[in-house]
């Protein structure tokens, strides 16, 4: 068990408590690396006009990562539309299966 060190694709640098052997530690350290950090991955979609996402940091991450697919396959969705996308970041992952289906709805001003 120990604090290992991630340098992310990102640029920035954090640690995360892994187990097992320091090989898989190792391993697991590169894997982790060729994404962006948890917070960059929270702030997904933002730069599209999307406002910042609630929950905790994990929570940010994963729903930042669905968001930022939800994105790419929206390509036409205005700043101000992307604006009225939920901030929870639970609504996110609990409907990351059905994003497309449920689309008239999530971009209504009611769900936040
Ligand atoms: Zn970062």
């Amino acid at each position: 068990m120990g604090w290992t060190p991630i340098n992310y694709a990102c640029g920035h640098r954090g640690e995360e408590q892994m187990y097992g052997k320091m090989s898989s530690r190792d391993a697991r350290a590169t894997y982790l690396g060729q994404y962006d950090c948890p917070a960059c991955r929270g702030k997904q979609g933002e730069e599209r006009g999307c406002k910042t996402l609630r929950g905790t940091e994990k929570q940010r991450a994963w729903a930042g990562d669905i968001r930022s697919d939800y994105l790419r396959r929206n390509s036409g969705l205005s700043a101000a539309e992307c604006a009225r996308l939920p901030i929870a970041s639970g609504i996110w992952i609990d409907n990351r299966q059905s994003l497309d289906i449920i689309r008239p709805a999530i971009i209504t001003p009611a769900i936040t």
